[in-house]
Order: C-alpha cells, then sequence, then structure tokens
C-alpha cells in the first residue's frame, strides 16, 4: 500500500524574463561539496553561551530563582546536594523546574571537601548523589557536576568525569575563549564569575559582554537568593531584585548570547568539535547530506547549527532528517539548520529561485496524491500552459531507482499515474521538476 506525506502542495511559480537568465546558469555544472559548509561555534550561531550556575539549591533556589527564570524565559543549572540542602520547595519545585527545561545538577552529596575522601566515600558523594537525584525527579538524567568549595586533584576529577561530561570549579579565568580553558580537550574544570551583593548589574552585564567577545562560555556563579518572605543568607546572598536586574540585561544580549545550561552548552561544544558534514548525493533538485559527531547519541543528542552554502538561482524548498522537517532560514546564500549530529541523512530539496514578476507568468500547481489499491501514486499538474517535466524517485540513500523523462502536463488539469508497485517497502523523495520549477515529496511505500 502507498501513502503520501505532502510536505507542499500548493506553490504558484511566475515564470519571467529575469528569472530566464538565471536559469542559463542552471545549465552549467553547479559545484557545492560539503567543504561549504561550517558548523556554528554555538546553537543558533551566537557568539558565545552564558550559563547561570546556583550552587547548594538553599532555600530560595526553589521558591525564587526557578520560577524567576521560567517566567523570564530563561534558564540555567542549579547544582544540589540532595543529603545537606534544605531543599527549598522540595524534589516538587526540582521537578518543577527541570520539567520547564532548568537543569539539575550534581553538588555531591554532602558538600564535603572531595580531596580528603576515601574511594569508596568519594563514590557516595559522586555517583551516589547523581544516582538520588535521577531517582527522585522522573526522567532526569545528570550530566555536569561542580566541586564543593571548587576543590578537586586529580583522582577527584576521575571519579567526577566517568558519569558526568563536566564539572564547574570556582576560579576566574582571564580569557572567555573558545578553548574553555580545557586541557587535552577534557571538561573536568571550567572557570566561572562569583555572583556577590558587590557585583554591580552594570559589572555583571561586562561579564557577559567579555563573553560575546571572546566567544566563548561563561559561566555565573550564584549561591543565596533572599526576599521579603524567603530568608536564604546561606553564602554570598544576593536580594532578588539583583537578580532580577542581572536578568534583564541578560535579556538584552540574547540574540548575541545562547543562554542555556552547562549541560548543554557542554554537548553542543563536544559534538561540534568532532562533527562532519557529507554530501551522500547531490543533484539539481535533491540534496542528500550526513552529519555525523560519532559520538554516543544517548548523551551527545543536541542539534548543531549548520550553515551551509546554496547554488546561485536556487533556493530551499523544504529539509527533513528522519521524521523531522527541520525548520531554516537564509543569510545571504547560505542555509542556516539545525540538526542533530545523529549520522541519519538529511535531505534538502531544491528549488529554481524565481522572484515573482507579472511578465508573461508561467503559473502552476503541482502535487502528488496516491492510489492505494494500484501500487500507484497520481501526480496532478495545472498550468496556463503545456509543460514537460521529469519525475524521478529517489531512495533514502539518495540513489535515483526510477525515472520518467518528459512527462507532458497539458494546459488546464493532468493526472499522472506513475507505477512504483516494482519498488520494495520504504521510504522515497519524489522529485518533479519542469521548466523553472522543482519540488520535492516525500513518499512512503507501505
Ligand atoms: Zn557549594
Amino acid at each position: 500500500m502507498l501513502q503520501f506525506t505532502e510536505i507542499s502542495y500548493l506553490q504558484y511559480t511566475i515564470f519571467t524574463m529575469k528569472n530566464l537568465l538565471i536559469k542559463i546558469f542552471l545549465f552549467l555544472p553547479f559545484f557545492a561539496f560539503a567543504q561549504d559548509y561550517t558548523i556554528a561555534n554555538w546553537f543558533n550561531d551566537k557568539s558565545s553561551a552564558t550559563v547561570l550556575t546556583f550552587d547548594d539549591w538553599s532555600p530560595g533556589h526553589g521558591t525564587i530563582v526557578a520560577p524567576l527564570l521560567i517566567a523570564k524565559k530563561l534558564t540555567g543549572t542549579f547544582f544540589v546536594n540532595e543529603k545537606t540542602s534544605s531543599l527549598g520547595g522540595g524534589y516538587w519545585a526540582m521537578t518543577n523546574a527541570f520539567n520547564h527545561g532548568i537543569e539539575i545538577a550534581n553538588h555531591s552529596a554532602t558538600h564535603p571537601d572531595l580531596t580528603t575522601l576515601t574511594p569508596e566515600d568519594l563514590e557516595t558523594e559522586v555517583n551516589g548523589n547523581k544516582a538520588t537525584l535521577e531517582l527522585n525527579i522522573p526522567q532526569l538524567k545528570v550530566f555536569t557536576f561542580a566541586y564543593p568549595f571548587g576543590a578537586a586533584n586529580q583522582m577527584v576529577k576521575n571519579k567526577v568525569m566517568e558519569k558526568h561530561i563536566a564539572a564547574r570549579g570556582v576560579y576566574t579565568p582571564a580569557l572567555w575563549d573558545y578553548s574553555l580553558n580545557t586541557i587535552n580537550n577534557t571538561y573536568d574544570n571550567l572557570g566561572t564569575v562569583a555572583v556577590s551583593p558587590a557585583l554591580s548589574s552594570a559589572t555583571f552585564t561586562n561579564f557577559v559582554k567579555a563573553g560575546i567577545h571572546d566567544g566563548g562560555l561563561i559561566t555565573f556563579m550564584f549561591h543565596s537568593v533572599y526576599n521579603a518572605s524567603v530568608d536564604d543568607h546561606w553564602y554570598n546572598a544576593i536580594d532578588e531584585s539583583l537578580l532580577s536586574q542581572y536578568l534583564d540585561s541578560l535579556k538584552i544580549y540574547e540574540n548575541q548570547t545562547w543562554v542555556t545550561t552547562l549541560r548543554d552548552a557542554i554537548k553542543y561544544h563536544t559534538e561540534k568539535k568532532s562533527a562532519e558534514l557529507f554530501m551522500l548525493n547531490q543533484n539539481d533538485s535533491l540534496w542528500t547530506l550526513n552529519l555525523n559527531d560519532k559520538l554516543a547519541d544517548s548523551i551527545y543528542n543536541y542539534p548543531l547549527t549548520v550553515k551551509l552554502k546554496i547554488v546561485e538561482g536556487k533556493q530551499v524548498s523544504f529539509i527533513v532528517q528522519g521524521d523531522d522537517t527541520l525548520a531554516y532560514h537564509m543569510k545571504a546564500d547560505t542555509i542556516v539548520f539545525n540538526s542533530v549530529p545523529n549520522g541519519s541523512n538529511i535531505f534538502i530539496a531544491l528549488a529554481d529561485y524565481n522572484p515573482f514578476n507579472s511578465l508573461n507568468p508561467f503559473i502552476y500547481n503541482v502535487h502528488i496524491y496516491n492510489n492505494p489499491l494500484t501500487g500507484t501514486f497520481v501526480c496532478a499538474a495545472s498550468s496556463n500552459r503545456s509543460f514537460l517535466a521529469t519525475i524521478i524517485i529517489y531512495d533514502l540513500n539518495g540513489n535515483s531507482v526510477q525515472t520518467l523523462n518528459s512527462v507532458n502536463f497539458k494546459k488546464g488539469e493532468n493526472k499522472i499515474p506513475v507505477n512504483i508497485s516494482n519498488l520494495a517497502v520504504g521510504n522515497y523523495l519524489v522529485s518533479i521538476s519542469g521548466e523553472g520549477f522543482s519540488e520535492t515529496y516525500r513518499v512512503d511505500r507501505k
């Protein structure tokens, strides 16, 4: 049985003299290797990443901070000591924060100096706390850690990095560049800015701007946050109104810096280092690409922002990867889209670029629909004059498996049957291209 997913079924193309000039270029062989791409340093091509981190889950965290982040559409990372924190708001508040995209992360069970512990106690403090948090918060996976007091030696770092992808320290680096001050590509002791009541909103903003300037990841380390009704004065306590000022100034820079969690910043940074984009197959109307970081997809599943050059005279009809249609936008001759680097094929359907113009317009409407009884789909078209089209069916490796040349569409309504009963069960892409248009549809041959 055949089933069709129509991606776009109604599109008007205006065919003009100007457009004919563009078409001349299309008869030349065109070259667009996957070399003509870059992966943005940070998600959505932002200049830097900014992560707000909050240590100890003190009383203000679940009651003031998390709701404020959610209200301002921001996010952050909370490092929780399960055994000693007052659990401000309890697991309910942690779960609620987590369900709003906020990261719940590990700060050890009882906040000891980890460098003084036996191996057994170190295991309990590090991996035991991780397991307890994951047990109590549905769906939670703990990815990152913060050292209590910033204390870490090599044994502590090794233990932490067994089951975490990154750890935050307490030192402040001189430069917030893309190297993240990591040695040998390890993320086991990332720098931070310590927030205290002495840190003015203007100084906070200057740090955000330094991160944008240097192009790296900047983290802020917060502790207690209080207001008139929540008494939270454990350490370096700041008033809710000061936090609110920080957040409002951060919002101003959201178009330049990616405000995210430590988890997602490190996932992205790690994937970006190893991901490569391959062009598997390329023709006039369909590109088949593959983005792979060769990392474990169970952990490294954050979408990377790909910037890929498109051929002159072409525009993108749609991008699909697996079952997902990917959003994209154009920046001059470059298409920008987000894609998980899990090795599944990416299809970019291309059409000729047709600027609207009322001179001698060629107006058409092409779409396909199926006939499940006979293993045949119907290519329907209506237009204001006759035209010839080529219909090519591709498998998901981008290989053409069936081609119909010079299909004659008459002026007016047409219904052309295409028999694909000889094709194996599976997904296919059907490309229909003719005079100045090219459209691709997804087909599921059941
Ligand atoms: Zn702490």
